[in-house]
């Protein structure tokens, strides 16, 4: 069972008057996620590394009526805390607050024993799925703060929630995507009308998961558009009450 209410559907213009930030929005889950929160109404800032493939999705959202996007190229591997904040600043000259920020991308790192894992790949595995997260979160309170309803979502996976051999830095990096989680929950809670959750999406058709998994058929898995109920959901206002927990999409 995943956390949607049985009988919870997406109404046209469920996210209407909101603007959510996804990370990693050029391809697989972000680039999916980025495509349903604006068809929903809101307007998506893409940020990731290929411009090109942010470009795709931008021409996407127009043709298919939604609000005008904007493109944030940010290499999470390279860009620093200062950058991060001068990102916020900038924002915050356009924009009035933030309503969703969606930690979505995140590198697969050394698939390989934690004996011959390479130190080098460790440490960019570590910035790019939790360090980045940490500082792109703390920039961006302020802007969530001024939203009446506002959803921070890291997405994790299975093997942050149990470690699995061979998984690596990733494993260990999406415990550390839940532990801040729960740290900013606990912070926020009471204070703050930002809610904070964790979301495993499952085995999904992605260039990850083929990675991940040379050697399974792709169509093993559903494709992500398939499963957008989830993000949708939580970034919409009927999610309000929903705050501190480790989430599934799919069963
Ligand atoms: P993909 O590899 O298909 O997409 C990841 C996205 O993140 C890409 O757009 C990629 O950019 C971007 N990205 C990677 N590194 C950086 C960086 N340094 N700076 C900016 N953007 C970057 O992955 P998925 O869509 O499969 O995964 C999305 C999330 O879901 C991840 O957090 C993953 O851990 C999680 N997940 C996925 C599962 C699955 O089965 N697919 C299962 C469990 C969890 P570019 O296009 O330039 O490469």
């Amino acid at each position: 069972m995943t956390f949607i209410p049985k009988d919870w559907r997406p109404r046209d213009g469920e996210l209407g008057d909101k603007c959510i930030l996804v990370t990693g929005a050029g391809d697989g889950i972000g680039r999916a996620a980025a495509l349903a929160f604006a068809k929903y109404g809101a307007e998506v800032l893409l940020l990731g590394r290929t411009e090109a493939k942010l470009e795709a999705v931008y021409d996407e959202i127009l043709a298919q009526g939604g609000t005008r996007p904007a493109i944030v190229p940010a290499d999470l591997a390279k860009t620093g805390h200062d950058e991060l904040q001068a990102l916020a600043g900038e924002l915050s000259h356009s924009l009035p607050k933030l309503d969703g920020l969606l930690h979505n991308a995140s590198i697969l790192g050394d698939r390989k024993p934690l004996a011959q894992t390479s130190a080098a790949k460790w440490h960019e595995t570590m910035q790019v799925n939790v360090n980045a997260a940490f500082m792109l979160t703390q920039a961006m309170l302020p802007l969530l703060e001024q939203a009446p309803s506002a959803s921070i979502v890291f997405t994790s996976s299975g093997v942050g929630r149990r470690g699995r051999a061979y998984w690596g830095g990733y494993a260990v990096s999406k415990f550390a995507t839940e532990g801040l989680m729960q740290v900013l929950a606990d912070e926020l809670g009471g204070i703050s009308a930002i809610r904070v959750n964790s979301l495993n999406p499952g085995a999904v058709n992605t260039a990850m998961r083929r990675t991940a998994y040379p050697a399974e058929p792709p169509h093993t898995n559903p494709d992500p558009s398939e499963l957008m109920a989830s993000w949708v959901f939580l970034m919409s206002d009927s999610s309000s009450q929903v705050h501190g927990q480790a989430l599934n999409a799919q069963d």
